[in-house]
């Protein structure tokens, strides 16, 4: 595989939390970045904080590029894939990062929820991966995808039906994508995470409300709460999650796909 230091990522949902994190790492790495989301501002000014973070100081574009892009359009999919080759010639890493949680009980899910969580997550990282996987598999240099899944895949909690569905959807395209891409050199692999409060829009935006509710903790405390149920008693943060990310896509890990690796503290093997 190409060097990390000059490989070309794409990272959906990557103007907050995780995926900033991920846009992080790998633009410190050298890795030359897209960041989509679905507000250009909020892109474009997370574009150019990853930039700087990485080290530059005028043309912040030659390093980190942010796009308004809703992954639940197709064309909005294929001109984000399409901006990635224009800005920096190629494609190297897509990470399927973009999501959202409404957190809601059986009762409580109406179809809409159904269909915006799975619009989101199953159907917006599969027009992700198919636009990306044309052009990794027409560049014959091989590549990486990675899907930020969740313990959620696996595990049940409580009043989160939808979103957990459609993480394991998710977790199943790792799968048959590693399969499907594995003769063209293009990884597959996904990564799930567990209680990352800080620094996570979806915890801010209500979710994190509700979760302390279900675990009868002060919102303040979550992460703490989080923390101490894991088997490291640590509390996982955005930075864990990207430090997995950057193993994943390295060299060193050029023998592994179709693998889901937990970034939870230990909570998932508790
Ligand atoms: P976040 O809200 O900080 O980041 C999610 C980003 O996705 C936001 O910037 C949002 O604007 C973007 N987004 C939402 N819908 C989109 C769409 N249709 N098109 C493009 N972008 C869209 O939350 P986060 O905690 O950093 O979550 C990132 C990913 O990690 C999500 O897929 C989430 O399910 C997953 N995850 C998070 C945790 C956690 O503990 N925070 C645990 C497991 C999995």
């Amino acid at each position: 595989p190409k060097p990390l230091a000059t490989r070309i990522a794409l990272v959906t949902g990557a103007a907050s939390g995780i995926g900033k994190a991920i846009a992080t790492r790998l633009a410190a790495e050298g890795a030359c970045v897209v960041i989509a989301d679905l507000d250009a501002e909020k892109a474009q000014a997370a574009a150019a904080e990853v930039a700087r973070a990485a080290g530059a100081s005028k043309n912040t574009a030659d390093v980190a590029v942010g796009i308004a892009a809703n992954v639940t359009d197709e064309d909005a999919v294929q001109a984000a894939v399409d901006a990635t080759v224009l800005a920096f010639g190629g494609l190297d890493i897509v990470i399927n990062n973009a999501g959202l949680s409404l957190s809601k009980a059986l009762l409580d899910t109406t179809v809409a929820d159904w269909d915006l969580q799975h619009n989101v997550m199953a159907k917006g990282s599969f027009l992700v991966s198919r636009a990306a996987a044309k052009v990794l598999i027409e560049q014959g240099l091989g590549g990486d995808i990675v899907y930020i899944s969740s313990k959620n895949s696996i595990f049940a909690g409580p009043n989160n039906i939808a979103y957990s569905a459609t993480k394991a959807d998710q977790a199943h395209q790792v799968r048959l994508l590693a399969a499907e891409l594995g003769e063209h050199g293009v990884k597959v692999n996904g990564i799930n995470p567990d209680g990352v409060v800080r620094g996570s829009g979806i915890f801010a935006g209500g979710w994190g409300a509700k979760r302390a509710a279900v675990y009868g903790v002060a919102e303040e405390d979550l992460g703490k709460y989080y923390a101490q149920r894991t088997l490291l008693k640590r509390e996982v943060l955005p930075e864990h999650v990207a430090n997995a990310v950057f193993v994943l896509c390295s060299a060193d890990l050029s023998h592994t796909t179709g693998l889901h690796v937990p970034v939870d503290a230990g909570v998932a093997a508790a």
